[in-house]
């Protein structure tokens, strides 16, 4: 099976509970939203890169291992767009994969949840403009959520807030996980700052109080984006 692969690196993630561990990143073509703050929007173009097998994705990945490696990072775009590919690539590949999704496709999801060790799934909020139709994406995020804690799978939320996020969304996001999410008192949420970090000068106090209210009900966590601090990918 082939299907279109952005780019293979190596480098060191810079978001949510692995930050700081050394990676491959495996970044997928495509996403099926539209967010506002996406840092890779090039990577939205289904047909960007490369139109590589499994078995040519494999050889890629062998290629950057390093002593360090801590796991593969399936990024995107979405890489569940390409669900039926990751399911055959991770048949035959042994290395811890952490999935990076935005949590909008619980049926592709599935297919591939005996095969990820980790996963991130990002929840967006109505200021992010990914689609029209909030709130189904919304309960698309908590069928996937959980999905992922039914199989055991070590899972963590990711919220990109803007400095003109309102407290109160973010509030709304905590609880409803809290209400939706069975088995979610361990469940780490981590709201990330959008970069740069200077649209945040003088709005610091703004995370500090987003922090206690999701802190009411979740394991929260604040922590940007740090490999734009190391300069890496
Ligand atoms: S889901 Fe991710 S890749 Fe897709 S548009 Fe949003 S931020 Fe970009």
């Amino acid at each position: 099976m082939k299907t279109h692969v952005s780019e293979v690196f190596s480098s060191i993630q810079g978001e949510g509970k692995l930050l700081g561990r050394r990676q491959i990143f495996i970044r997928f073509s495509g996403c099926n939203l539209n967010c506002n703050y996406c840092d890779t929007p090039e990577s939205r173009d289904p047909d960007r890169g490369e139109y590589i097998s499994t078995d040519e994705l494999q050889g890629r990945v062998e290629n950057l291992i390093t002593p360090d490696l801590h796991s593969l990072a399936l990024t995107g775009g979405e890489p569940l767009l390409h669900s039926d590919y990751l399911k055959e690539f991770l048949q035959n590949n042994s290395i811890d994969a952490l999935l990076e999704t935005n949590g909008s496709l619980p049926d592709e999801l599935s297919k591939i949840l005996d095969l990820i060790r980790y996963a991130s799934v990002d929840i967006k909020l109505p200021e992010h403009e990914a689609v029209p139709r909030w709130n189904s994406l919304l309960d698309n995020e908590l069928k996937s959520i959980n999905l992922l804690i039914e199989e055991g799978i070590n899972t963590y939320c990711k919220l990109v807030v803007l400095p003109s996020t309102k407290i109160d969304t973010v509030d709304f996001i905590a609880s409803k996980i809290v209400q939706e999410v069975e088995n979610n008192s361990k469940l780490p949420l981590i709201i990330q700052p959008e970069s740069p970090l200077t649209n945040w000068q003088s709005k610091q106090d703004k995370l500090l109080e987003m922090s206690e209210k999701v802190g009411r009900y979740l394991d929260v966590l604040v922590i940007p984006q740090v490999h734009k601090f190391l300069n890496v990918r």
